[in-house]
Formats: C-alpha cells, sequence, structure tokens
C-alpha cells in the first residue's frame, strides 16, 4: 500500500518513527507543475518530510512547511491539513524559466540558498478557528533536505531527531525516526539503541525509498528488531482553495487595483498557485467585493498570481 503513513516504535531501542510512502498523490503535485528535476524532486522530499513532521508533533491542525529562497527557486510551499490530505507548490525567481535544466541530484541549499539568505518557517495553524497561528522562522542550515529537518528539529524541539528522503517523477517516500526520553520505564541497557537505529536507517537507498512500501521499507531496515507496528493512515492530495478565499485576496488587493485590471481586461482571472483552478471575476463579481464587509482575512498561503 502507498500513499499512505505508517508509525512504528522501537521499544528496546527507545526510538519510534514513522515512514511515509506516496505514488498517485504525489502525481497530483507534479502533474500540475512544469519544473526542473532537481526543483521537482526537492518538492518531493519536502512533501514527504512535512507529511512525517505533521504526523510527529503533537498538534491538531494544519502544518506548513515554507522555503523562502534566494537561488533559482523562490518558494517551495507544503502544507498538511490534520485529514491526511496536503498540497504543495513551488514559484520559481522571477525569470527563471521553469523549463531550465537543473541537474537532479542538486542539493537543495544550491536551489534556495545559492547567496546564503534562504529561510525555512514552519506553520502551525490550529483547527479551531480564532486560536492563535505559530510560525518558526529560522535561517537554512544545511545541504539537503533532511539535514534541513534535522536541524530545525534539534533547534526548535530539541529531540533527537533523523530523516531520509527521497523523490522522483512518479513516487515520493521517507523515513522519520526520533529517540524518546529513556526515563518511564524504558530499558536502559540497550545504550547503542539510538546509534544502532539510526546505522540501520542510513543503509536505506535513494532506489528503495522510492520503489517500496512503508510496510517493506520497515521490513528491510528493522527486520532484527524488535518493532510494533500502527495502522497504515491514508494520504491525499486536495486543495483548499475556494472562490469565497480567492474574492477574499482581491478584497484585500484593494479596488483601486483591481478597477486597474479591469480597464485593461474584462475579467479578473486568479490561478491557485497549488492546483492552478482558474477563478474568473467579472465587473460585477469586483463591484459585489467591494460591497461588503472589510475583507478581515486571506490565504496568505495560496497568494495567486493575478495574470493581466
Ligand atoms: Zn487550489
Amino acid at each position: 500500500m502507498t500513499d499512505c503513513l505508517q508509525r512504528f516504535l522501537i521499544r528496546p531501542a527507545a526510538v519510534r518513527g514513522e515512514v511515509v510512502s506516496l505514488s498517485a498523490a504525489w502525481r497530483e503535485v507534479v502533474d500540475r507543475h512544469v519544473l526542473p528535476a532537481a526543483v521537482r524532486d526537492r518538492l518531493g522530499e519536502l512533501v514527504a518530510a512535512a507529511l512525517l513532521l505533521a504526523a510527529t508533533i503533537k498538534f491538531d491542525g494544519t502544518l506548513i512547511l515554507q522555503i523562502h529562497g534566494d537561488g533559482p527557486v523562490a518558494l517551495y510551499v507544503v502544507e498538511c491539513p490534520p485529514d491526511g490530505s496536503f498540497r504543495a507548490t513551488v514559484r520559481m525567481r522571477d525569470g527563471v524559466d521553469p523549463a531550465i535544466s537543473i541537474p537532479a541530484e542538486t542539493p537543495l541549499s544550491a536551489l534556495v540558498n545559492a547567496n546564503g539568505g534562504g529561510r525555512f518557517a514552519v506553520t502551525l495553524e490550529p483547527r479551531e478557528r480564532g486560536q492563535p497561528v505559530t510560525q518558526g522562522i529560522v535561517p537554512f542550515e544545511g545541504e539537503t533536505v533532511a539535514q534541513v529537518l534535522e536541524n530545525y528539529m534539534a533547534r526548535s524541539e530539541q529531540i533527537p531527531t533523523r530523516l531520509w528522503l527521497a523523490a522522483n517523477a512518479t513516487l515520493a517516500g521517507g523515513v522519520l525516526i526520533q529517540r524518546l526520553p529513556t526515563q518511564g520505564g524504558l530499558p536502559v541497557e540497550d545504550t547503542d539503541g539510538w546509534p544502532r537505529i539510526q546505522h540501520l536507517g542510513d543503509t536505506i537507498t535513494a532506489t528503495e525509498l522510492c520503489s517500496v512500501t512503508p510496510q517493506e521499507i520497515l521490513h528491510r531496515l528493522f527486520w532484527q528488531e524488535s518493532k510494533e507496528e500502527g495502522e497504515p493512515r491514508p494520504l491525499h492530495f486536495a486543495c483548499r482553495c475556494s472562490r469565497e478565499r480567492v474574492g477574499g485576496m482581491l478584497k484585500m488587493l484593494g479596488e483601486t487595483e483591481v478597477e486597474s485590471i479591469l480597464t485593461e481586461r474584462e475579467n479578473v482571472e486568479v490561478r491557485c498557485d497549488f492546483c492552478n483552478q482558474a477563478y474568473t471575476f467579472d465587473a460585477v463579481d469586483c463591484a459585489q467585493l467591494f460591497l461588503g464587509p472589510e475583507a478581515v482575512s486571506s490565504d496568505v498561503m495560496t497568494d495567486p498570481k493575478v495574470r493581466h
């Protein structure tokens, strides 16, 4: 089974973890974007990492990973709501042709931290409306997606965490392990548990991460370990955009700006960066938008481009 997350616990070694494997759900993202191989594959790794992180952090809401880049990629965004769905997008730097050739093995740092100005942000948006949104922004630290996430977890959660990630045009996968606190009735004699499980994790290849199910990955890596496995939890691609949200975004843009677009075009067309859905507002629709109460919120994560 792919397009799922699988939790596991290696109790004697005081290590817990998650495995993710994506196929059809990942292709929903790939099919919506024209991207160089390296940019696409790093996005796949970020999707896998975000899903692993969302499954690990104790939080009821949407986890959003964002990387603001200063290289060929200006922005990566991955959003994981608590219902097992996700969406993801990339924005290339202005002037960079999305069909540009960048070798597939190019590390994340070369794409988003070419001049040392990359930033990595994790946002937690509570499920309940009105609850405060928390955001942690850290400088970009590391070469690969896995290293950036490991450094973030070490800083923010202070839990030793390791990740192995891989993606290609059709599949994306990853493994996350975390060291559990050793108190609370866990055996202390297995002192090399954490290094041993990490060493086993290091043996996984990108090909394996992209070709087998979470159950097979767990078996291949930890067949000698005494482990407990949870039920696989299904994952799917879904976008949160709606006409209402786009209307809210146009209101934030302001009446003057919207009117200036309408002097050049019959309609304002807004396309969602995540799913490519187009929303069209004619002059009447736009006038109605500005008759209502002031905009109170906007979908800052969608941030679609107004094309005119
Ligand atoms: Zn959308």
